[in-house]
């Protein structure tokens, strides 16, 4: 974008929006790894009405746009994104009960605050959230998983708005649903979602949670900033993290950025690291797995921006 470009695109979102609107943000502070470049303007709606008018104001200026939940399953390269980035965690969040067994939440309402409210109502479905730090939206989008539930599992319907402003919903028998990932059509965006749940006792629900929660606090490097599992599994019998352990990769680094000692497919940032250092360790990774085992690994993260 050029400067005037920017200007003037900066100047009509605030006028969309209430919230921030600002300009050259560090996607860094915004993503768990703590790595990525500025955004060209990063925008903070908080209502869907606001979501529509930034989502029609990009369109009609054919502006890119990127999403950007909790940022934990993103590697934004270090050149930043040369367009809109729509901040919704936190901003567009907010979660209720509907009906007896379902909750409604807003795309950028926070893992942690959804697994609340259905512990608090006694609601069985959403124990495998626990400790992931995402948004409902990115969770829609990457069919957040752990522990053999899903998103696509307890979805009962996802509501979408698009770049001229029209809203959708899509039922559960209608998601187009795979390991890690939900369609959905290309320039919407997630504003909210509703969960049907089964009612529980009370006790069983903090049970599997508490179980859940120990589980991951002994196997995996929560109190890191990390992008959780790097790579796809190959199959379902033949983990990532196994073979990058296998090829003795545990502790390798380049620069700021290490695999994980404790959960060889989760890599770290020592605070220095940057999106580049972080790249150049998926492909040494890469190669040496490769090497050892014949297998090419595909990373699970997403990787966006400009280098
Ligand atoms: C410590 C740690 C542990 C993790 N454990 C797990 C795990 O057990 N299981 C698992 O599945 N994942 C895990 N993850 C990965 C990650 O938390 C999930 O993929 C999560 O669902 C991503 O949500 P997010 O809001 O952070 O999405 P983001 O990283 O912000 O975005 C992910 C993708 O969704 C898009 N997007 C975001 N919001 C919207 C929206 N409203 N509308 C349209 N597109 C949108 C983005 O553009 C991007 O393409 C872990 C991550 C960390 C850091």
């Amino acid at each position: 974008m050029t400067r005037m470009r920017k200007k003037e695109i900066e100047r009509r979102l605030s006028e969309t929006v209430e919230g921030r609107v600002a300009a050259d943000e560090p996607i860094s502070r915004h993503t768990t790894l703590g790595v990525g470049g500025p955004a060209d303007i990063m925008v903070f709606p908080r209502s869907e009405a606001e979501l529509r008018g930034v989502l029609r104001l990009v369109a009609e200026n054919t502006v890119p746009l990127l999403a950007l939940g909790g940022g934990s399953d993103l590697i934004v390269r270090d050149g930043g994104f040369r367009g809109v980035v729509l901040a919704l965690a936190r901003n567009l969040s907010g979660s209720k009960i509907v009906g007896d067994r379902t909750i409604e939440a807003m795309a950028g309402e926070t893992f942690a605050s959804l697994l609340r409210l259905s512990r608090e109502a006694s609601l069985a479905g959403l124990e495998f959230l626990v400790t992931i730090p995402g948004t409902v939206g990115g969770g829609v989008v990457t069919n957040v998983g752990a522990f053999g539930g899903s998103f696509a599992e307890t979805l009962e319907s996802i509501h979408l708005i698009d770049g001229r402003g029209r809203e959708t919903a899509i039922e559960k028998r209608d998601l187009r649903a795979s390991y890690r990932k939900i369609e959905i059509p290309a320039g919407a965006v997630v504003s909210r979602a509703r969960f049907a749940l089964e009612p529980a006792a009370r006790s069983e629900v903090e049970e599997k949670v508490a179980r859940f929660r120990e589980h991951r606090l002994r196997t995996q490097p929560l109190t890191e900033a990390s992008a959780g599992c790097i790579f796809k599994n190959p199959s379902p019998w033949e983990y990532a993290g196994r073979l990058i352990d296998q090829a003795g990769l545990k502790g390798l680094s380049i620069g700021g950025a290490s695999v994980s000692s404790v959960h060889a497919n989760y890599f770290v940032n020592d605070g220095k690291a940057t999106a580049a250092d972080v790249l150049a360790l998926i492909d040494e990774v890469q190669r040496r797995v490769e090497e050892s085992s014949g297998i090419r690994l595909e990373p699970e993260v997403r990787i966006v921006g400009d280098a």
